[in-house]
C-alpha cells in the first residue's frame, strides 16, 4: 500500500475544511504548513501541529520546542558572557565568567544531543 494517495487524500480533506497553504514550511520535513480554520499550524506530512517560535521561525510543538527555545537562551547567554569577557580587565573576575561560560556551553551540548536524539 503506497501513502502518496493517502496523503494527497488527506491534503484535500485539510483544504475542504478551510484550512490555507502558507509560505511557512515545517521544520522537519519541509513540506509547506497549513493553517486551520483555528489559527493553528499543521504539517500534513507529519500529522502534526506546528508552532511558530519567533517570526519566520517554526518549531515543532511539544516538548523540542522547550528545548529550541532553550538552545536559544544558552546562545544568547554565551553571547553575553562573550561580550563581558572581552571587556573585564581583572583576571579573576575573567576567570569566573569563564567558569560560567564552560558552564553553559555544556548545557548547550546536552541540549543538543537531546534535540538530536528527539528526531
Ligand atoms: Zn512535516
Amino acid at each position: 500500500m503506497s501513502g502518496g494517495s493517502k496523503d494527497l487524500k488527506d491534503l484535500a480533506s485539510l483544504l475542504r475544511q478551510g484550512a490555507t497553504m502558507t509560505s511557512l514550511s515545517c521544520p522537519k520535513c519541509s513540506s509547506p504548513l497549513f493553517r486551520l480554520p483555528s489559527g493553528e499550524l499543521w504539517c500534513g506530512k507529519c500529522k502534526k501541529r506546528v508552532v511558530v517560535v519567533r517570526e519566520g521561525a517554526t518549531a515543532e510543538a511539544f516538548t523540542p520546542i522547550v528545548l529550541n527555545n532553550l538552545e536559544n537562551t544558552l546562545l544568547m547567554k554565551i553571547e553575553e558572557l562573550n561580550s563581558l569577557i572581552s571587556k573585564e580587565s581583572d583576571p579573576e573576575k575573567v576567570g569566573d565568567l569563564g567558569k560560567v561560560l564552560l558552564n553553559m556551553l555544556e548545557n548547550l551540548s546536552r541540549v543538543r544531543r537531546l534535540l538530536k536524539s528527539g528526531d
